[in-house]
């Protein structure tokens, strides 16, 4: 019998002939970055698009994210969410806020998610998920020593910081449920996770400390790993937004059109391009149903004097779910207070109040927030497929179409793997976790 990645359909429209193929990559964000470089050291001739330029890009999701590379992680879709957020849906300041309005393709995105939020197949999630993430730790570490990347990048774990008592069995619950897939956990109650880190207050009952995760500053991560690419030849090129694709009359992808009437020829094409994807899949007939679920983050700088204990590391704090990291940028120490889930129509207006919700949020368990010093804020769109898992493999029927998206809340701890998964399915190789369950085609 084939093994399950084997027998996948991704191989019917994988490279196979030849090591100097062109291949274009649409996205510039850690998917596409990752996935450019590991082509580029598979011999590929690379070529890397954005439509933004530099200084922006570093502001994307994958710049603007918690940097919280939290391996295990659920996804999205869990028992009871979809219920959750219905409940949540009218409030502008509940944690997931669903922008009520009259879409098609919000209702069947939203019935979708309802149908997948249920134990069993969270658990045929976690397989596949927990395979990529022992492995991505792995790579995005290689990948850093080998480009000499500084990004504060430390594996020590994540925080879940407990608020109510009565809350810790929950929090404790969830940790053990991770073992049986290998995840390490302990219990701090208040008073030990306070000699730990002088940082939380008084009130905050204790911790589950996550041990394998990691964090890093993904603004530096991301504009580091752009950086190296050129090194190995690939053509990274900023301002370039694609608007087509050339097909043959059998689907086969051959060249991606840009604004401004380039055209660029192209053995493969792989978009990763986040939020983004699903309409440029349609461009060449694929549907990814994706929903940006916008998040928002607040930076602080420490002053020089009298500055409040630093945390030693990244958290999400349990009942208002805030990520919390800290982040030495540029020699200064800096806090970044991340998160709100809003799903509604891309580039609306910010909202304001849930900007506030980061600070309201954090101030019961940080100490000395006040004396920190504003230094930016930013919002940001998490790519959400309507059934919680990205969309990784050929594209049935179009050859020479790959997709590598949909990662929502775990794409900066994903990413790395991705990009070396993906770079082996274009090569034709077996990748290195099973894609089967990651089929771009599964959604019709
Ligand atoms: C508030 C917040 C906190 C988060 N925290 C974490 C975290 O702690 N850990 C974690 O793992 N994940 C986190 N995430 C999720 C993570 O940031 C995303 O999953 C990840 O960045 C997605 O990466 P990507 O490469 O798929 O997409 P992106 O980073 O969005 O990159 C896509 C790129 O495609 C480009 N593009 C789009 N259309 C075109 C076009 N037509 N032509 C050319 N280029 C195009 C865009 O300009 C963009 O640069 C968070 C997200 C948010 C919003």
């Amino acid at each position: 019998m084939l093994h399950p990645v084997m027998a996948a359909p991704q191989f019917s429209t994988s490279l196979t002939e030849g090591l100097r193929k062109h291949v274009v990559v649409v996205g510039a964000g850690i998917v596409g970055a990752s996935t450019a470089w590991h082509l580029a050291r598979k011999g590929f001739d690379v070529t890397l698009l954005d439509r933004e330029v530099p200084a922006a890009l570093s502001d994307g999701a994958s710049g603007g994210n918690a940097g919280l590379l939290s391996i295990g992680h659920y996804p999205l879709t869990r028992p009871g969410v979809s219920w959750r957020g219905l409940k949540w849906m009218f409030s502008r300041t509940a944690p997931l806020y669903i922008k009520p309005r009259l879409d098609r393709e919000l209702v069947s995105w939203l019935w979708n998610f309802h149908l997948h939020c249920n134990q069993r197949y969270l658990d045929r999630c976690m397989e596949v998920l927990c395979a990529m993430g022992w492995q991505t730790l792995e790579v995005l570490e290689h990948m850093l020593a080998e480009e000499r990347i500084s990004c504060d990048y430390a594996r020590d774990g994540w925080l879940d910081v407990v608020m109510k008592p009565e809350n810790m069995a929950h929090a404790e619950a969830e940790a053990r449920s991770l073992e049986k897939f290998g995840y390490r956990w302990e219990r701090l109650d208040g008073e030990a996770l306070r000699r730990r880190d002088p940082c939380f207050t008084a009130e905050v009952a204790g911790a589950i400390h996550m041990k394998d995760s990691a964090h890093c500053a993904p603004n530096d991560l991301i504009a580091g790993l752009i950086r190296a690419l050129p090194r190995h030849g690939v053509k990274v090129r900023f301002d370039a937004t694609v608007r087509a694709f050339r097909q043959t009359r059998s689907g086969a992808v051959t060249a991606v059109e840009l604004e401004g009437g380039e055209t660029i020829p192209a053995d493969a094409v792989v978009l990763c391009a986040g939020v983004w994807s699903d309409a440029l899949g349609r461009l060449a007939g694929v549907r990814i149903p994706m929903q940006g679920a916008r998040g928002y983050h607040l930076q602080f700088d420490y002053p020089a004097n009298d500055a409040p204990p630093v945390p030693s590391t990244g958290m999400v704090l349990h009942e208002t779910f805030v990520a919390i990291t800290p982040m030495l940028r540029d020699g200064r120490q800096q806090l970044r207070l991340a998160g709100t889930l809003e799903i509604g129509p891309l580039g609306q207006p910010w909202m304001p109040e849930r900007l506030g919700m980061l600070v309201k949020g954090s101030h019961p368990y940080l100490r000395g927030l006040d004396a920190l010093q504003p230094a930016g804020e930013w919002a940001g769109y998490r790519p959400c497929t309507s059934d919680g898992m990205p969309a990784i493999g050929g594209v049935r029927g179009r050859k020479g179409l790959f997709m590598a998206t949909g990662h929502a809340m775990m794409g900066m701890t994903l990413g790395p793997v991705t990009g070396k998964a993906m770079a082996e399915i274009v090569a034709g190789e077996k990748p290195c976790f099973d894609v089967s369950m990651l089929d771009p085609a599964r959604f019709g």
